[in-house]
């Protein structure tokens, strides 16, 4: 059985934020979408929508937050999830050498590290963090690769602040054996802070030796001198939208399927098992992709 939904894009990812609190202050965070959160989904309510999912043809999941690692019983919930199901998670690395192995040994297969920059004041102007913070980030970086947690992706959002600094993320990248994502700003809030990515990604183009296309949201990496770049460009990107797999599920347990939009979500509430599967369904039926090819506005009503 497939969630696929009136646009023909098939479901087979969940995008988890299993809490809004975060222990970083990010100047430009888009909180997964979540407005004004209510009570953070209990444990149970979180595995129930991945089972559910699972039996839907829901083939991945990444945690997301605020920050994961804020949630104690991440393990726990890992633990008593289905064993064929990728799981992947995105933190900022601050908490995550004390957790990488027991995260490995629950199940975790690899996550995603925000590190937008090296420079200790440029990571204290964009996320309030100290060099301590940072330093703790690089260490995080390294349990997760000495327990297994590959491939590391680095998640850098591309601002006006640490353009410059894309070389050194790429040769860092490679040095740790990690993948670089380079991500375009979605700036909510008009902050203006947003980097250059399109004549980064033309610099990219002319270096790479070879460059390949992913079918999730049409993604495109680059390979350069042993290095591997991803670039996420979400902003007016049909392509990305009508290749979008991914339906999110918010902290306060709200079904979501896009994360520009607010006007569609379905509430999990005290749902069972088998009701949780027909919210699955609905909000599957209510996916809209937000930037729309005119070739699929045949389908919009
Ligand atoms: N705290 C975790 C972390 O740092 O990965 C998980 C939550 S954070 C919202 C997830 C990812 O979204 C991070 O990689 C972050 O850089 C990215 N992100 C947050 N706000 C963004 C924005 N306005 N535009 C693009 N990416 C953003």
């Amino acid at each position: 059985m497939t969630l696929v939904d009136p646009f023909g894009r098939k479901v087979t990812g969940l995008r988890i934020a299993i809490t809004s609190r975060c222990n970083m202050r990010c100047i430009y965070c888009h909180h997964e979408g979540e407005t004004s959160p209510g009570e953070e989904m209990s444990k149970e309510t979180v595995v129930q929508v991945v089972k559910a999912g699972a039996d839907l043809g829901i083939k991945s999941v990444k945690f997301t937050g605020g920050e994961p690692l804020m949630r104690s019983d991440l393990e726990d919930i890992l633990n008593e999830l289905p064993g064929h199901l990728s799981l992947s998670l995105t933190t900022n690395g601050t908490l995550l050498a004390g957790r990488a192995s027991s995260l490995a040994e629950a199940g975790l297969d690899r996550l995603n590290v925000s590190l937008d920059t090296l420079n200790p004041r440029i990571y204290s102007e964009i996320t309030g963090g100290t060099k301590k913070d940072l330093d703790r980030v690089m260490e995080g970086i390294r349990s997760a690769r000495d327990a297994g947690l590959t491939p590391i992706k680095l998640n850098m959002v591309v601002l006006r602040e640490n353009q410059d600094e894309v070389d050194e993320l790429i040769e860092f990248a490679k040095e740790e054996g990690a993948i670089l994502q380079l991500i375009e700003l979605l700036d909510l809030e008009g902050i203006g802070l947003g980097g250059d990515l399109l004549n980064i990604e033309k610099d990219l183009e002319r270096r790479s030796d070879r460059i390949v296309t992913r079918h999730m949201h049409r993604r495109r990496k680059y390979f350069l001198d042993g290095a591997e770049v991803e670039v996420v460009r979400p902003i007016d990107n049909t392509e990305f939208c009508a290749n979008c797999t991914r339906l999110r599920v918010t902290s306060d347990g709200k079904l979501k399927p896009c994360l520009l939009r607010n006007d569609n979500l379905v509430e999990i509430g005290s749902a069972d098992f088998e009701e949780t599967k027909l919210l699955l369904r609905e909000a599957t039926a209510r996916r809209k992709p937000y930037f729309l090819k005119s070739s699929l506005l045949k389908n919009d009503g």
